[in-house]
């Protein structure tokens, strides 16, 4: 018993110690502090911030610098010294892909220093959301911002991931930001906000019709042209999967299981978001269209 009492005694006061020598451990060496997000050049005037949350667009002018996305709130001090990395300048102007707190969780904080843009619906589903950092400015079809001579357009191309997707292209650069109407490893369809697959295929159709050979995606490594038609197509593979399943009578419950098809990387992602959070209301979606 005694020897007991002691071993826990000393855990006691050892476990105490032990944290704070990682805790000196971590902010000497900035294991949490530094590095997390990443920035890189995507084209010269085009860089890319990474990490966890939405991918980040940073394009630079000569009078400032306009961001589309913003990742998280506790971002925000991260996001304004990557950017001081690469620019004397500063950030201008937000566009929102959409809604979603992964992208525009820093627009408490740039809403002091930027405008922030995002479409109507996008707007609208932050409200319902009853999220901060509302957008000052919106559009409905299409907008642009024009700085440093240098143009960034934003259009609202259809449904897809949401009901207030905005494709951000860089005509100078042939370049898109899709938001996460692009994904480097599977979708998700966020039907309580408007997503539609049948939206999306049209959408992805728009995007095609720009003129672009670069890509980036929400979550995931840059795209190329091919990716996107790659995307493209598999959104109409797992429809067509989705629709041949449910006229041979498959059941919702069965749906999870059955949709896998080693032919379609989402469906093998067991992980992503596809197959995580996107099955029940594409299942639902689909029956809906054939009915
Ligand atoms: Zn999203």
């Amino acid at each position: 018993m005694k020897l007991k009492n002691l071993g826990i005694k000393t855990t006691n006061k050892i476990l105490p110690w032990l944290l704070s020598v990682l805790a000196l451990f971590i902010t000497t060496t900035g294991v949490l502090a530094q590095n997390r997000l990443n920035i890189d050049e995507v084209k010269e005037g085009l860089h890319v911030i990474t990490g966890p949350g939405g991918n980040i667009g940073v394009r630079l002018t000569s009078e400032g610098v306009i961001l589309i996305d913003d990742k998280f709130p506790q971002d925000f001090e991260e996001i304004q010294s990557l950017v001081a990395q690469v620019s004397d300048l500063p950030v201008r102007y937000v566009i929102n892909t959409h809604h979603h707190g992964d992208h525009s969780g820093s627009n408490a904080g740039f809403l002091q220093v930027a405008e922030v843009i995002a479409h109507k619906n996008a707007r609208d589903n932050m409200i319902r959301g009853d999220q901060d950092g509302l957008p000052r400015m919106i559009y409905t079809n299409e907008t642009s911002v024009f700085l440093g001579g240098v143009e960034v357009q934003a259009f609202y191309m259809g449904r897809g991931h949401t009901n207030g997707d905005s494709v951000v292209y860089f005509p100078d650069l042939k370049t898109v930001h899709g938001g996460d109407l692009l994904h480097g490893i599977a979708p998700f369809v966020d039907y309580g906000n408007g997503g539609s697959t049948r939206g999306w295929v049209g959408t992805m159709n728009n995007i095609l019709s720009l003129d672009f050979d670069t890509a980036i995606p929400g979550h995931g490594s840059i795209m190329d042209r091919r990716d996107v038609v790659n995307f493209r197509n598999q959104m109409e593979a797992v429809r067509e999967r989705m629709a041949g399943l449910i006229r041979n009578g498959l059941d919702a419950d069965d749906a999870p299981e059955r949709i896998k098809d080693s032919g379609l990387s989402w469906t093998q992602a067991e992980d992503g978001l596809f197959m995580q959070r996107s099955i029940p209301g594409f299942f639902d979606e689909i029956s809906a269209e054939i009915e």
